[in-house]
């Protein structure tokens, strides 16, 4: 039973993330909990020197320890300036390395995932999850080791002294604190489906600066100015809204307690000159030393009143985190991969089908074989399914049947590094990090030499443009590339992968953003390039492709035609339509 319940706690966010935590930063917070016993045993000890301090001031046989109780009061004061240092410093040291180290985690979990995931979620949810969920969880945790250690000992301790000073007055105190936390369990209600609310809205915001950003030629270009202002304003008005409800909770607890105190104080004032014990009279000094801890015991108090409502906020951020951290992906690398063993590069795909929703299917019982160091051609309308066969083929994704292989071996069975290593790829869109020219270029074969790298870009036409930038190659490219025009980065593109020099060579429109004659020079390094390699090419300018060994029409998810561009001619089917419309003249 009791096992059962400490499994629970532990699998809930909370309990694994303390769990966890304490285990990696033991001693950081070992030592943060030392200095708040000391803080707490130091709070408890002002309360009950007040006793003390009072008798000395008010009977004159006491007068000749002022000193001694001076001395005692400036000692106790100084453990606790000490301690308090040591546990804000301890604390925030190991609240930064779980920021830290919760992030780090994250990242490595987000770039194992599949593409998929990727094309399905949005980049606000991931730098929301990642920058949020890190922060709250080192706020989460701030909050439980401070009020379970600090505030519930300072607590104990005061108590302690209460009841030590005035038995009879510390049982009015006692009624006071359980009226204190049911007003604090009708806040608690609410709060987190409102968080939940403010984390959509932030991520909201994140969003339409993302857009903003990325899309600021659109939106002027359309007059979306108004459009953009809306959302965003709706946005942060959501957000504040949210705020706004969540403070007013949080704000319910203090004014609260503080109530409930004076209302303590003013019945202590009354009781104790009553006298209802009958007993020894109380004492100035013993009566100021109940004061004073029932005094300090209002702010742990009010802070322990408020944990849950601050657990509670941080909660769905962690949560957010975690569900990050947890998911599996569906394209996993087998457990014991194979490496992709060295070949001629024949590809094949064996009854493949494929969707990436559900029953809808891109790719249909597709039996294709790309002959090694041969070039083919894929042609056919958009939407056809040819990026996705490269899609297949790179192992962004998995057949839903079938298997896809090289030389014979399964890609599902092999490395992800192998398989990549041996893949060259050129798409319609070109990235670039934000760094320099010859940085983006070395990406493709890290170690290459700048001279291996010039050499590379020159094959592409690639030289002269970068030579004219104000500097060079070492220019940096901009966000994105967004210094250089389309077709200088669809160059770029073709020197990494004349510079990787792979064994298999996928091409999708990769000449698509060049003018003629830029296209015509990069065709001849690409078919120097392409030489005894295996070439698959998407293009829908038909000139590219007429040298090809062989052409493939791809129609909803299907090869309805295939054969060398005589044959596809002669068969006068779709490729023939396709052909005389790009080729002949209207009329003739
Ligand atoms: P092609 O390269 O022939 O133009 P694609 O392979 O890009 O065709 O696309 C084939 C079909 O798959 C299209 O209907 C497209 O809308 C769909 N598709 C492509 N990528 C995705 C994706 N990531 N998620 C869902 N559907 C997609």
């Amino acid at each position: 039973m009791i096992k059962e319940t400490l499994a629970n706690w532990r699998s809930s966010h909370l309990g694994r993330l303390l769990s966890e935590s304490l285990r990696k930063q033991g001693w950081l917070y070992g030592v943060a909990m030392v200095a708040m016993i000391v803080v707490a045993a130091t709070t408890a000890g002002t309360a009950w020197m007040m006793e003390n301090i009072v008798n000395a001031m008010t009977t004159p046989e006491m007068k000749s320890q002022v000193y001694l109780i001076a001395a005692a009061v400036v000692g106790l004061f100084l453990s606790k300036a000490v301690a308090s240092y040591i546990q804000s410093i301890f604390l925030a040291r190991a609240g930064n390395r779980i920021i830290a180290v919760q992030q780090e985690r994250l990242y490595n979990k987000l770039l194992k995932r599949g593409v998929g995931f990727f094309a399905e979620t949005e980049s606000s949810n991931l730098l929301m999850r990642v920058t949020h969920g890190a922060q709250a969880a080192r706020r989460l945790i701030d909050v439980m080791v401070t009020s379970f250690v600090r505030d519930a000992l300072t607590l104990v301790g005061l108590i302690f002294v209460m009841i030590y000073q005035e038995p009879v007055l510390s049982i009015l105190f006692f009624f006071v604190g359980p009226v204190a936390l049911l007003s604090v369990r009708y806040i608690l209600k609410g709060v987190r489906s409102i968080m939940q609310s403010e984390m959509k809205a932030l991520s909201e915001i994140i969003k339409v600066l993302q857009e903003t950003s990325a899309g600021i030629r659109v939106i002027k270009v359309f007059a979306l100015e108004d459009n953009m202002t809306d959302r965003m304003n709706g946005a942060i008005r959501s957000v504040e809204k949210r705020a706004n409800s969540i403070s007013r909770l949080q704000s319910i607890a203090s004014p609260l307690m503080e109530l409930l105190a004076g209302v303590a104080i003013a019945g202590v004032l009354i009781i104790s000159t009553l006298d209802i014990t009958g007993g020894e009279p109380t004492s100035a000094g013993q009566l100021m030393s109940f004061i004073t801890a029932l005094l300090m015991a209002y702010e742990p108090a009010k802070r322990l009143s408020k944990m849950r409502v601050v657990i509670e906020t941080a909660l769905v951020p962690v949560g957010m985190m975690f569900e990050l951290l947890d998911q599996e992906d569906p394209m996993v690398e087998s457990v014991n991969p194979e490496k992709l063993k060295s070949g001629p590069g024949e590809i094949r795909l064996n009854n493949v089908t494929f969707g990436y929703q559900g029953e809808q299917k891109v790719i249909r019982d597709m039996n294709l074989t790309f002959e090694a160091g041969k070039t083919t051609a894929l042609v056919g309308q958009s939407g056809g399914g040819k990026s996705t066969i490269f899609g297949l083929i790179m192992r962004f994704y998995d057949p839903d049947q079938g298997k896809v292989e090289i030389d014979g071996q399964n890609l599902v069975d092999v490395s992800f590094a192998s398989l990549r290593r041996k893949i060259s790829y050129v798409g319609q869109d070109t990235f670039l990090f934000s760094t320099t020219v010859m940085e983006n270029l070395r990406f493709a074969r890290p170690g290459a030499t700048d001279e291996e790298v010039i050499e590379a870009a020159k094959a592409a036409h690639a030289d002269v443009f970068i030579s004219q930038l104000p500097n060079g190659y070492d220019t940096q490219v901009g966000e994105n590339g967004a210094f250089l025009s389309g077709g200088q980065k669809q160059r770029l593109a073709i020197a990494r992968a004349i510079l990787r020099n792979a064994e298999i060579l996928l091409l999708d429109e990769a000449t698509s953003a060049l003018d003629a004659e830029s296209e015509a020079l990069v065709k001849a390094a690409l078919d120097k390039l392409t030489e005894n390699v295996t070439t698959i090419v998407i293009a829908h300018r038909l000139s590219t492709v007429l040298q090809a060994d062989t052409i493939m029409v791809v129609q909803d998810g299907e090869v309805i035609e295939q054969g060398n561009l005589d044959a596809l001619i002669e068969h006068n089917g779709t490729f023939r339509q396709l052909f005389d419309q790009q080729f002949k003249l209207p009329g003739s």
